[in-house]
Protein backbone atom coordinates (compact mmCIF):
# COMPACT_ATOMS: atom_id res chain seq x y z
CA UNK A 1 0.00 0.00 0.00
CA UNK A 2 0.97 3.56 -0.84
CA UNK A 3 0.14 7.11 0.64
CA UNK A 4 0.00 10.16 -1.40
CA UNK A 5 1.92 12.95 -0.26
CA UNK A 6 2.48 16.71 -2.13
CA UNK A 7 5.72 18.22 -1.94
CA UNK A 8 5.86 21.90 -1.97
CA UNK A 9 10.47 22.66 -2.16
CA UNK A 10 11.57 26.60 -2.87
CA UNK A 11 14.30 25.66 -5.25
CA UNK A 12 16.70 28.43 -6.47
CA UNK A 13 14.85 28.05 -9.92
CA UNK A 14 11.57 28.61 -8.62
CA UNK A 15 8.94 26.70 -6.60
CA UNK A 16 8.69 23.11 -7.42
CA UNK A 17 5.32 21.34 -6.50
CA UNK A 18 5.32 17.20 -6.44
CA UNK A 19 3.12 14.61 -5.84
CA UNK A 20 4.71 11.25 -4.40
CA UNK A 21 3.69 7.89 -3.52
CA UNK A 22 4.98 6.54 -0.05
CA UNK A 23 5.22 3.13 0.81
CA UNK A 24 3.19 2.64 4.17
CA UNK A 25 4.39 -0.67 5.07
CA UNK A 26 8.28 -1.06 6.07
CA UNK A 27 10.90 -1.29 2.96
CA UNK A 28 14.89 -1.11 2.10
CA UNK A 29 16.19 2.21 1.68
CA UNK A 30 16.73 1.53 -1.81
CA UNK A 31 12.87 1.88 -2.36
CA UNK A 32 13.36 5.97 -2.20
CA UNK A 33 15.39 5.78 -5.20
CA UNK A 34 12.64 6.11 -8.11
CA UNK A 35 11.09 8.89 -6.02
CA UNK A 36 14.35 10.97 -5.32
CA UNK A 37 15.34 10.81 -8.75
CA UNK A 38 11.88 12.01 -10.17
CA UNK A 39 12.29 15.11 -7.31
CA UNK A 40 16.11 15.85 -8.67
CA UNK A 41 14.78 15.92 -12.23
CA UNK A 42 11.75 18.40 -11.29
CA UNK A 43 14.24 20.36 -9.84
CA UNK A 44 16.87 20.39 -12.31
CA UNK A 45 13.83 20.93 -15.08
CA UNK A 46 13.31 24.66 -13.17
CA UNK A 47 16.97 25.35 -14.28
CA UNK A 48 17.02 23.88 -17.54
CA UNK A 49 13.58 26.47 -18.47
CA UNK A 50 15.42 29.16 -16.19
CA UNK A 51 18.74 28.61 -18.64
CA UNK A 52 16.56 27.94 -22.33
CA UNK A 53 14.53 31.76 -21.07
CA UNK A 54 18.17 33.73 -20.41
CA UNK A 55 18.73 32.25 -24.51
CA UNK A 56 21.05 29.42 -23.05
CA UNK A 57 19.81 26.13 -24.84
CA UNK A 58 20.95 22.60 -23.47
CA UNK A 59 23.62 20.84 -25.62
CA UNK A 60 22.36 17.43 -24.33
CA UNK A 61 20.40 15.17 -26.70
CA UNK A 62 19.78 11.48 -26.20
CA UNK A 63 22.43 9.91 -28.15
CA UNK A 64 25.39 11.90 -26.71
CA UNK A 65 27.02 9.97 -24.91
CA UNK A 66 30.79 11.92 -24.61
CA UNK A 67 30.03 12.06 -20.75
CA UNK A 68 29.33 8.46 -20.50
CA UNK A 69 33.46 8.24 -20.23
CA UNK A 70 33.56 9.82 -16.91
CA UNK A 71 33.90 8.19 -13.50
CA UNK A 72 30.22 8.25 -12.52
CA UNK A 73 29.76 8.09 -8.59
CA UNK A 74 26.85 6.22 -6.72
CA UNK A 75 25.04 6.33 -3.56
CA UNK A 76 24.75 3.33 -2.22
CA UNK A 77 20.88 2.67 -2.07
CA UNK A 78 21.75 3.78 -6.08
CA UNK A 79 24.26 0.24 -6.13
CA UNK A 80 21.32 -1.73 -4.55
CA UNK A 81 18.52 -0.43 -7.19
CA UNK A 82 21.23 -1.07 -10.30
CA UNK A 83 21.63 -4.62 -9.13
CA UNK A 84 17.74 -4.71 -8.64
CA UNK A 85 17.42 -3.75 -12.02
CA UNK A 86 20.13 -5.87 -13.41
CA UNK A 87 18.60 -8.90 -11.88
CA UNK A 88 14.85 -8.71 -13.52
CA UNK A 89 17.02 -8.31 -17.28
CA UNK A 90 16.75 -11.48 -19.47
CA UNK A 91 19.83 -13.41 -18.95
CA UNK A 92 21.33 -12.70 -22.16
CA UNK A 93 21.35 -9.17 -21.53
CA UNK A 94 22.82 -9.89 -18.11
CA UNK A 95 25.61 -12.06 -19.82
CA UNK A 96 26.37 -9.18 -22.21
CA UNK A 97 26.43 -6.61 -19.13
CA UNK A 98 29.08 -8.83 -17.53
CA UNK A 99 31.27 -9.00 -20.17
CA UNK A 100 31.95 -5.65 -20.39
CA UNK A 101 31.50 -5.06 -16.75
CA UNK A 102 34.66 -7.35 -17.20
CA UNK A 103 36.37 -6.14 -20.04
CA UNK A 104 35.78 -2.33 -17.52
CA UNK A 105 37.55 -4.17 -15.29
CA UNK A 106 40.70 -5.63 -17.15
CA UNK A 107 41.07 -2.14 -17.97
CA UNK A 108 40.94 -0.42 -15.03
CA UNK A 109 43.23 -3.08 -13.08
CA UNK A 110 45.95 -2.26 -16.44
CA UNK A 111 45.90 1.05 -15.07
CA UNK A 112 46.23 0.62 -11.78
CA UNK A 113 43.09 2.15 -11.64
CA UNK A 114 40.71 -0.40 -9.88
CA UNK A 115 42.11 -0.89 -6.57
CA UNK A 116 41.61 2.91 -6.34
CA UNK A 117 37.87 2.86 -7.06
CA UNK A 118 37.09 -0.40 -4.69
CA UNK A 119 38.73 1.36 -1.91
CA UNK A 120 36.61 4.78 -2.65
CA UNK A 121 33.41 3.08 -2.19
CA UNK A 122 34.79 0.90 0.99
CA UNK A 123 36.78 4.00 2.85
CA UNK A 124 35.08 5.06 6.06
CA UNK A 125 36.35 8.26 4.84
CA UNK A 126 35.25 9.25 1.19
CA UNK A 127 38.03 11.47 -0.91
CA UNK A 128 37.24 14.69 -0.21
CA UNK A 129 36.93 16.84 -4.00
CA UNK A 130 40.84 17.89 -4.16
CA UNK A 131 41.55 13.85 -3.55
CA UNK A 132 38.98 12.97 -5.75
CA UNK A 133 40.36 15.03 -8.93
CA UNK A 134 43.52 13.08 -10.07
CA UNK A 135 41.34 9.64 -10.13
CA UNK A 136 38.53 11.85 -11.92
CA UNK A 137 41.49 12.73 -14.57
CA UNK A 138 43.23 9.51 -14.81
CA UNK A 139 39.42 7.76 -15.35
CA UNK A 140 38.69 9.90 -18.09
CA UNK A 141 41.93 9.50 -19.52
CA UNK A 142 41.16 6.28 -20.37
CA UNK A 143 37.93 7.31 -22.35
CA UNK A 144 36.36 4.30 -20.94
CA UNK A 145 32.88 4.11 -21.89
CA UNK A 146 30.83 2.95 -19.02
CA UNK A 147 29.52 -0.36 -19.27
CA UNK A 148 25.75 0.62 -19.28
CA UNK A 149 26.28 1.74 -23.10
CA UNK A 150 26.04 0.07 -26.00
CA UNK A 151 26.82 1.67 -29.06
CA UNK A 152 26.48 5.04 -27.30
CA UNK A 153 23.27 4.72 -26.08
CA UNK A 154 22.49 4.12 -22.61
CA UNK A 155 20.77 0.54 -22.24
CA UNK A 156 19.58 1.93 -18.56
CA UNK A 157 18.10 4.99 -19.59
CA UNK A 158 15.27 5.25 -16.83
CA UNK A 159 17.00 3.79 -14.46
CA UNK A 160 20.63 5.17 -15.11
CA UNK A 161 22.40 6.92 -11.69
CA UNK A 162 21.11 10.47 -10.43
CA UNK A 163 24.79 11.73 -11.83
CA UNK A 164 23.72 11.08 -15.41
CA UNK A 165 20.91 12.81 -14.95
CA UNK A 166 22.98 16.09 -13.49
CA UNK A 167 25.35 16.53 -15.99
CA UNK A 168 23.86 18.98 -18.48
CA UNK A 169 25.71 21.67 -20.33
CA UNK A 170 25.13 25.04 -22.69
CA UNK A 171 28.43 24.73 -23.79
CA UNK A 172 29.08 23.42 -27.47
CA UNK A 173 28.47 19.70 -26.95
CA UNK A 174 31.85 19.07 -29.00
CA UNK A 175 33.73 20.41 -25.58
CA UNK A 176 32.20 17.74 -23.43
CA UNK A 177 35.06 15.73 -25.88
CA UNK A 178 37.81 17.10 -23.99
CA UNK A 179 36.82 18.97 -20.46
CA UNK A 180 40.15 19.30 -19.64
CA UNK A 181 41.11 21.71 -22.81
CA UNK A 182 37.54 23.15 -22.79
CA UNK A 183 35.56 23.29 -19.43
CA UNK A 184 32.41 22.97 -20.24
CA UNK A 185 29.58 25.14 -18.69
CA UNK A 186 27.33 23.01 -16.58
CA UNK A 187 23.77 24.19 -15.50
CA UNK A 188 23.65 24.31 -11.78
CA UNK A 189 22.41 21.44 -9.68
CA UNK A 190 20.15 22.58 -6.95
CA UNK A 191 20.03 19.14 -5.20
CA UNK A 192 22.75 16.33 -5.70
CA UNK A 193 20.69 13.15 -5.35
CA UNK A 194 23.39 11.34 -5.20
CA UNK A 195 25.51 12.66 -2.38
CA UNK A 196 21.58 13.00 -0.48
CA UNK A 197 21.06 9.04 -0.99
CA UNK A 198 24.20 8.70 0.17
CA UNK A 199 23.97 11.08 3.82
CA UNK A 200 20.37 9.10 3.95
CA UNK A 201 21.82 5.68 3.76
CA UNK A 202 24.67 6.90 6.06
CA UNK A 203 21.88 8.31 8.86
CA UNK A 204 19.70 5.09 8.19
CA UNK A 205 22.32 2.46 8.50
CA UNK A 206 24.88 4.55 11.23
CA UNK A 207 27.55 4.16 8.75
CA UNK A 208 29.81 6.50 7.30
CA UNK A 209 28.27 8.14 3.98
CA UNK A 210 29.49 6.36 0.37
CA UNK A 211 30.14 7.25 -3.04
CA UNK A 212 31.04 4.43 -4.83
CA UNK A 213 32.31 4.56 -8.34
CA UNK A 214 29.70 3.18 -10.91
CA UNK A 215 32.37 0.88 -12.67
CA UNK A 216 32.47 -1.26 -9.17
CA UNK A 217 28.22 -0.58 -8.11
CA UNK A 218 27.58 -4.11 -9.37
CA UNK A 219 30.12 -5.81 -7.41
CA UNK A 220 29.91 -3.55 -3.94
CA UNK A 221 26.30 -4.00 -4.21
CA UNK A 222 26.58 -7.88 -4.39
CA UNK A 223 29.34 -7.73 -1.55
CA UNK A 224 27.53 -5.40 0.84
CA UNK A 225 23.93 -7.70 -0.03
CA UNK A 226 23.18 -7.80 3.65
CA UNK A 227 22.96 -3.99 4.19
CA UNK A 228 19.89 -3.76 1.96
CA UNK A 229 18.02 -5.83 4.74
CA UNK A 230 17.08 -3.57 6.56
CA UNK A 231 13.29 -2.58 6.53
CA UNK A 232 12.42 1.53 7.58
CA UNK A 233 8.67 2.68 7.71
CA UNK A 234 8.27 4.37 4.03
CA UNK A 235 7.40 7.41 5.83
CA UNK A 236 10.17 7.60 8.18
CA UNK A 237 12.67 7.23 4.97
CA UNK A 238 10.87 10.35 3.15
CA UNK A 239 11.12 12.02 5.84
CA UNK A 240 14.71 11.71 6.38
CA UNK A 241 15.28 11.95 2.38
CA UNK A 242 13.66 15.43 2.52
CA UNK A 243 15.81 16.29 5.34
CA UNK A 244 18.78 15.70 3.19
CA UNK A 245 17.10 17.57 -0.08
CA UNK A 246 16.38 20.54 2.28
CA UNK A 247 19.76 20.85 3.50
CA UNK A 248 21.29 21.07 -0.38
CA UNK A 249 18.72 23.79 -1.11
CA UNK A 250 19.69 25.66 1.44
CA UNK A 251 23.22 25.23 0.64
CA UNK A 252 22.35 26.25 -3.05
CA UNK A 253 20.89 29.46 -1.62
CA UNK A 254 24.13 30.41 0.45
CA UNK A 255 25.66 29.80 -2.63
CA UNK A 256 23.69 32.19 -4.52
S1 LIG B 1 24.65 4.79 -16.75
FE1 LIG B 1 23.99 5.39 -18.81
S2 LIG B 1 24.01 7.64 -18.79
FE2 LIG B 1 25.21 6.95 -17.02
S3 LIG B 1 27.35 6.90 -17.72
FE3 LIG B 1 26.48 4.82 -18.01
S4 LIG B 1 25.72 4.79 -20.13
FE4 LIG B 1 26.02 6.95 -19.55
Amino acid sequence: MTERYDISLNTPAGQLTSAVEVPTGFVPVSAIVPMMRRLGEEAQALEERRSIEAGHAISCKKGCAACCRMLVPVSAPEAFALRDHVQTLPETEQTRLAQRFAVTRTALLARGLWNDLIEMGESTNPPDDDALEPINRAYYALRLPCAFLDQDVCTIYEHRPAACRELLVTSPAEWCQDPVAHPVDALPVPVRIGPALSLLWGELTEQPPKLIPLATALDWAARHEQENRPRWQGTHILDRALDKVWRFLSQAFQQK
